[in-house]
């Protein structure tokens, strides 16, 4: 198989375009390095079956040869990041994924779109299932994601309808790993990077508000079986396994051997009280379950962010 991940040089990609060449396919990786680094796919560069080009997938989006899947993974995904790149989110979510859906249509090619879990915004009903249809603000600072994805969903099937393209599109709920960057903004890494410089770790409102939390690797398997089967989605990927803010904070002050305190911050605006997917379809379709223990998962990514803190490499730029 010829493989394209786009922003394949980010978190998930950077394990997905792993994962490809270790299943033994060829990987064409396309980024514009927005959100991520060099540094995340640096050990895949000299892979015989790994090919980078640097391209902002806005801009059209052209790989020559055969491609058998694609991956459309290009978009800013961390909060810190897609509020200080609106438009740029916007672009990619609308025309990024108008350029990807057309090449997998010139090359006769799967495609698969990495939607979200904030497609249903701050939702109303617990746990989410694909059936619901989600409580977005349209209008608020957060709306530059949720609806650009929104937009590449109805894209996505819009293709799948009237274009014969074997389109399908998985919602990804809270996923965490090595290769998270330090200053993303998110959580796990926050909390982390806190823990480790001793600093309080800043818990927003009363800290009950709770994300699922599923690992990288186990995400990751879930876009190739996605991939393979004949679904066109909405599928959920996630862990139904919920923790609350304030437990994980003291589950990585614990894991870390941290002597920092916790400290209650202000709420951001349109910030979800509860996540937590609904994941039937996904194991009666594809026959998918997040296998890996969240404690060891915790310790992988503690082990990849403090090195990366070690190293005081710029943050999301190489
Ligand atoms: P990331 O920021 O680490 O990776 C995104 C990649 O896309 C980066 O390498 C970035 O440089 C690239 N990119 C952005 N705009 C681009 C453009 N115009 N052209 C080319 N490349 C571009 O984020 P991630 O966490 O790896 O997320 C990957 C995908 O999964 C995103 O589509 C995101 O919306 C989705 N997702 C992630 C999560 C999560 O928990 N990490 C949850 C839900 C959905």
């Amino acid at each position: 198989m010829r493989a394209v991940v786009t922003g394949g040089a980010g978190f998930i990609g950077s394990h997905l375009c792993e994962r490809l060449l270790a299943s033994g396919s060829d990987v064409v990786c396309v980024d514009n390095f927005l959100t991520s680094g060099l540094h995340n796919i640096d050990h895949l560069m000299e892979h015989p079956r790994f090919r980078f080009q640097y391209l902002d997938v806005c801009q059209g989006l052209h790989v020559d040869g055969s491609i058998d899947a694609l991956f459309h993974l290009a978009s800013p995904a961390s909060p810190a990041d897609y509020l200080r790149l609106p438009l740029e989110t916007l672009r990619v979510g609308s025309t990024g994924t108008w350029h990807a859906l057309d090449l997998a249509a010139e090359k006769d090619a799967r495609f698969l779109l990495t939607s979200t879990s904030e497609s249903y915004g701050d939702p109303q009903i617990h746990p989410q299932s694909e059936d619901y249809w989600g409580n977005v603000n349209p209008v608020g600072p957060r709306s530059v994601y949720d609806e650009a994805k929104r937009f590449g969903e109805a894209l996505t099937m819009a293709y799948r309808r009237s274009h014969g393209v074997d389109a399908k599109l998985v919602r990804i709920f809270n996923t965490f790993g090595p290769r998270m960057r330090p200053d993303d903004g998110r959580a796990i890494p926050t909390f982390v990077r806190q823990a480790l410089e001793g600093q309080p770790l800043t818990v927003t409102g009363d800290g009950t508000q709770t994300r699922s939390l599923c690992y990288v690797d186990d995400l990751v398997g879930g876009l190739v079986q996605m991939m393979a089967s004949p679904h066109g989605g909405p599928i959920n990927l996630g862990t139904p396994h919920e923790v609350s803010m304030l437990d994980l904070a003291r589950w990585i002050i614990e894991l870390t051997d941290s002597g920092s305190q916790i400290q209650l911050v202000p709420r951001p605006q349109d910030d979800p009280e509860k996540r937590r997917p609904d994941i039937t379809l996904a194991r009666e379709l594809l026959g998918w379950e997040p296998t890996t223990d969240v404690e060891q998962g915790l310790r992988e990514t503690i082990t990849s962010l403090s090195n990366r803190l070690n190293q005081d490499a710029p943050a999301g730029r190489e």
